[in-house]
């Protein structure tokens, strides 16, 4: 996937783009970011991109024709002509947009291009998002001073669903969340650290009781911190096997106790 990123901050990205899971899918290929910054697109004198906004109101907005420049010098495709020749993908970071979720991520995922901007002051003006079709993405309800930190957790997040990306034995949709469930609790080497012991089930070798250990902490982790996602699962699990139907059973009230 190639990924064009337009800023006020690149070096905000590169520690994130060149190390861990992000690093490894640039250097093997299977991501192209390239990085824009919006101020070498400027024809003010003194290297501006905002100004005060129209009609009033606190900071400044991101001027459009940084922007605009910018665009045509990533795209190859000149504004007038935008969107006559087919049309790119291209998402504004925003709080006032749709929350990034599951379906979101995913979707993006088979994208084979992505153009991200990121707005920094107030925002940008608003030709901008119109002009280009912007999607306008938001990755929680809070706000930041700007567009960098979201779209790091955006790539991050939609990198993970491109084959390849994760190793083989890494699958996304066993993972909290994607499951429909939350992950069951973790543990690793040593059995014993300081009088702290490992559950015994995990490294008896029976394999049907650890699943069904994982499976039961799963639910219970779920009831007790997500209830909007526990109901979820209690309409629309995958089929169970008759164990596990008996365990959801004990969690619902379902098995008359
Ligand atoms: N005045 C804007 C508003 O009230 O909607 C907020 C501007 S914010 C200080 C600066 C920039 O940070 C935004 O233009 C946006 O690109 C980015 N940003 C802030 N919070 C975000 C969020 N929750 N999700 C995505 N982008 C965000």
């Amino acid at each position: 996937m190639k990924i064009d990123i337009l800023t006020l901050f690149p070096e905000m990205f590169v520690p994130v783009t060149e190390s861990s899971m992000l690093g490894r899918a640039c250097e093997n290929g299977i991501l192209n970011i390239r990085l824009t910054d919006i101020r070498d697109y400027t024809l003010d004198k003194h290297n501006r991109t905002d100004e005060y906004p129209f009609g009033g109101g606190t900071g400044m907005v991101l001027q459009t024709e940084p922007v605009f420049r910018a665009m045509e010098a990533v795209t190859g495709i000149s504004p007038s002509e935008w969107g006559k020749s087919g049309k790119k993908k291209c998402i504004y970071m925003s709080p006032r947009g749709k929350i990034l979720d599951r379906n979101k991520i995913e979707e993006l995922s088979k994208e084979e291009e992505l153009i991200i901007l990121c707005g920094h002051y107030e925002g940008v003006d608003q030709r901008i998002l119109d002009h280009f079709d912007m999607e306008e993405i938001s990755i929680g309800d809070y706000v930041l001073t700007g567009g960098e930190l979201p779209a790091m957790v955006l790539i991050d997040s939609v990198a993970r669903f491109i084959p390849g990306v994760l190793g083989d034995s890494e699958g996304v949709t066993d993972e909290s969340i994607y499951s429909g469930l939350l992950e069951y609790d973790q543990y690793t080497k040593p059995r014993e650290y300081e009088g702290l012991e490992v559950p015994e089930v995990l490294y008896g070798g029976n394999h049907k009781e650890i699943a069904l250990w994982k499976f039961e902490k799963s639910l219970a982790i779920t009831k007790e911190r997500r209830p909007d996602l526990f109901e979820a699962f209690v309409r629309d699990h995958r089929e169970l096997t008759k164990d596990e139907q008996k365990i959801l059973d004990r969690y619902t009230g379902e098995d008359g106790e």
